[in-house]
């Protein structure tokens, strides 16, 4: 096997911002500074800014020199990536150049005409939408390009190791610029149409964005290894949410010219809830590309820059990062104010502890069997057709003596429908990867690239949530997989749209156990039930269970099992139960050498937001009627366990999320007696927790193996 390259192993990320003034730097101690990075916050890789992020739009200025650009008032004679680098090499931190390339001032637009990224009204999208209050943005297809592309190559010149570039997003309703009008003709024969939902262009136009995106990224790259083969290049890719086709970013279109997948998993102080497994979902979505990944941790408390993010939720963020196999990244912005000491120290153990244990994480493989489908074409183009989901139901909450059921009036405006789609997807993929994750079953996220015959071989179950778009092809290598004796979960309108979101259900009927749809069920929130026909799943028999409120009507085929039934509906609560309706809650099918599960409505969103105990429980005995978990284990829901293998060992990471109810955490509990079963194959010969530093007692027998932990915030348990 080949060196890995730098970027191919652990790598630690850290920005350090200087949020009164940068020119601060040049009146530092720059040795000083490389050595306390290394010290203390035990990185090997940092951004300095090359081009500022600041207002009112500055990402002209550059803090270095670079032949035909402005300089960063203060920064005149002083070069920042040229002084710096030296320091930095010498302990061991690779230097990349933070470029921001997507805020500029108008009065800079204002000299490049033709440059700025124009909405569909002809406007300028920073004039209708000034950046951060002040400022606009330039188009990737626009003669800016070029602009870009030479001040990269000038960073570059200064030895550094590569480049971040911030930006340049296609932003939303963009771009109908000149450029992109002529790209686009020059491909399609015809203008960019306006947003339709109903239109096959504008679906192409959705692709014409995002290889516009990739395009630039691809030239970017090239201009970079121009000047040095060896430097890295990357952007913020996208993350899982649903909805990156507004900024035009499709990951596995990118990945191909980036040295790292890289996404946001932010905490804000914010009314809502702060999902619980937010880092550890996005590095397990940006890792399904397979290549390293970065996951930028919020460094402040919300839009409180000047405040560290609350010390025991920077912790938890970075170690749900490193515990799914992606690089952590933090930034510090430095004022004359004094810091939350705490939040810096436990970002800085999170650090240390990964640096001393580094080979523990490099190499290791994900033993998953199971593959959660996060479809980016399904986020993209999925508009149901079922007019009942753009019903506005209420909150379903009584209240004092008042039960919200809504004004029950539809929806008709597309791109409102869409943003229903889209939230439904989102609950969808939260919903599963809740489950999965509260019950411990070892899982990859996949995209829509990863359905090949050769990747799924690695699994045992596939799951496609409530809705997903497949081709025709994706649809025959799912079943074919299934056929080899694979498994499916599959729930509500996964499968019923083609690629292109064209609605194509009965394709589906042979693989489900179809006969035929009737219909869907009055959509009511509430009130409404299946239950349980025999004691099965946990459940015992005539056990109510609650019902989504959106449930299709499926007469299925004789050969297929059921087990629960959807209740009679009614149309409000409080009145008396109406019996048995003849249509199945779970249909349970054999397609050739393999089993189907089949959930008529949207267990995944409906979890998603309401959190069912039972449907969380549905899910998880569907899973084990399918599969025998490798990982048996009583560790509560709250502590998230990843499993990879190392040649011959066996790698765990337990990460501890159980503290205070709300956020932002104060407090972990730890966690006593967690009892660990592996179904391994091999003898271990040793059990050592490289946390704890000590060596764990263990027993093997008929190729099980079992040990025990004590839980503080995070372990790290190798079998060899
Ligand atoms: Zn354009």
């Amino acid at each position: 096997m080949s060196e890995k390259k730098w970027w191919e192993k652990p790598v630690r990320m850290l920005r350090h911002d200087f949020i009164s003034g940068y020119d601060e730097l040049t009146r530092r101690d720059l040795e000083k500074l490389a050595r306390e990075k290394k010290e203390k916050w035990h990185i090997n890789c940092e951004w300095m800014v090359g081009s500022l992020g600041a207002s009112p739009g500055r990402g002209f200025q550059t803090t270095f020199e670079a032949k035909g650009f402005e300089r960063v008032p203060g920064f005149e004679k002083f070069d920042l990536l040229r002084k710096y680098l030296p320091y930095a090499h010498k302990y061991g931190i690779h230097l990349l150049s933070y470029l921001n390339l997507h805020w500029f001032s108008y009065e800079f637009a204002k000299k490049h005409p033709g440059w700025e990224q124009i909405t569909s009204s002809g406007k300028p999208y920073g004039e209708l939408f000034p950046l951060y209050g002040n400022g606009t943005t330039f188009c990737v297809n626009s003669p800016w390009r070029e602009w870009a592309f030479s001040l990269i190559e000038e960073a570059m010149k200064t030895g550094i190791d590569g480049i971040f570039m911030d930006g340049p997003v296609i932003f939303p309703d963009c771009c109908y610029c000149s450029s992109c009008q002529e790209r686009f003709y020059s491909i399609y024969h015809k203008k960019i149409p306006l947003e339709d939902w109903q239109s096959p262009l504008w679906r192409k136009s959705l692709s014409f964005r995002e290889e516009s995106m990739a395009l630039f990224l691809k030239d970017a790259q090239e201009r970079v290894k121009k000047i040095n083969p060896e430097g890295v290049i990357f952007l913020n890719a996208g993350g899982w949410h649903p909805g990156s086709w507004r900024v035009a970013r499709d990951i596995q279109k990118l990945s191909p010219y980036q040295n790292f997948n890289g996404a946001e998993a932010f905490f804000h102080l914010h009314s809502g809830e702060h999902y619980l497994f937010d880092s550890s979902i996005m590095a397990k979505y940006l890792r399904a590309e397979d290549k390293p990944v970065v996951v930028f941790t919020h460094h402040a408390q919300g839009v409180w820059h000047y405040i560290p993010l609350a010390a025991r939720e920077i912790e938890i963020a970075l170690l749900q990062t490193i515990a799914n196999k992606a690089n952590p990244w933090i930034a510090i912005f430095e004022s004359k104010y004094s810091p939350d000491r705490e939040s810096f120290e436990r970002a800085q153990n999170v650090f240390a502890f990964q640096e001393k244990n580094e080979k523990y994480y490099t190499d290791t493989e994900s033993i998953a069997e199971i593959a959660l489908l996060f479809s980016f074409q399904t986020s993209s183009l999925y508009i149901s057709s079922l007019p009942s989901l753009y019903k506005d139901l209420g909150t379903g909450i009584e209240r004092d003596l008042i039960f919200d059921k809504g004004s029950g009036k539809k929806i008709i405006d597309w791109k409102k429908r869409k943003e229903v789609c889209e939230g439904l997807l989102s609950l969808s993929h939260m919903g599963y990867y809740s489950i999965l994750t509260r019950n411990h079953f070892l899982f990859d996220i996949i995209l829509d690239n990863s359905l090949t015959e050769e990747k799924l071989k690695k699994y045992k179950v596939l799951i496609l949530p409530d809705a997903c778009l497949l081709s025709d092809e994706k649809l025959k290598i799912i079943k074919s997989f299934v056929s080899r004796g694979g498994s499916l979960i599959s729930s509500f309108e996964a499968g019923f749209y083609d690629e292109e979101g064209k609605e194509k259900k009965n394709r589906m009927f042979e693989i489900l156990g179809i006969k035929k749809i009737d219909g869907l069920f009055p959509t009511v929130k509430g009130e409404n039930y299946f239950k349980a026909d025999k004691d099965i799943f946990g459940f015992q028999k005539n056990q109510l269970i609650e019902r989504s409120p959106y449930a299709v009507q499926i007469t299925p085929e004789e050969k297929v099992s059921s087990f629960f039934t959807f209740l009679n509906p009614l149309p409000r609560i409080y009145l008396p139960l109406r019996g048995n309706s003849k249509y199945p809650a779970i249909l349970i099918n054999k397609f050739g050498r393999g089993k189907v599960i089949y959930f008529p409505f949207d267990i995944g969103s409906f979890y998603g937001e309401y959190k069912p105990e039972s449907h969380e429980k549905i899910l998880k005995e569907s899973i084990n009627y399918l599969l025998k978990p490798t990982l048996i284990t009583n560790a509560p829901p709250t502590v998230e366990i990843e499993v990879y293998k190392k040649s011959r060992s066996t790698i765990f990471h337990f990460v501890n999320l159980s503290g205070d109810m709300q956020r932002p955490l104060t407090n972990i509990i730890p966690v006593k007696n967690i009892e660990v079963e592996f179904s391994s194959g091999n003898p271990s010969k040793k059990v050592f927790a490289l946390k704890d530093n000590k060596r764990i007692p263990f027993s093997f027998s008929k190729g099980k193996l079992k040990f025990k932990i004590s839980l503080d915030n995070y372990e790290v348990v190798v079998c060899e």
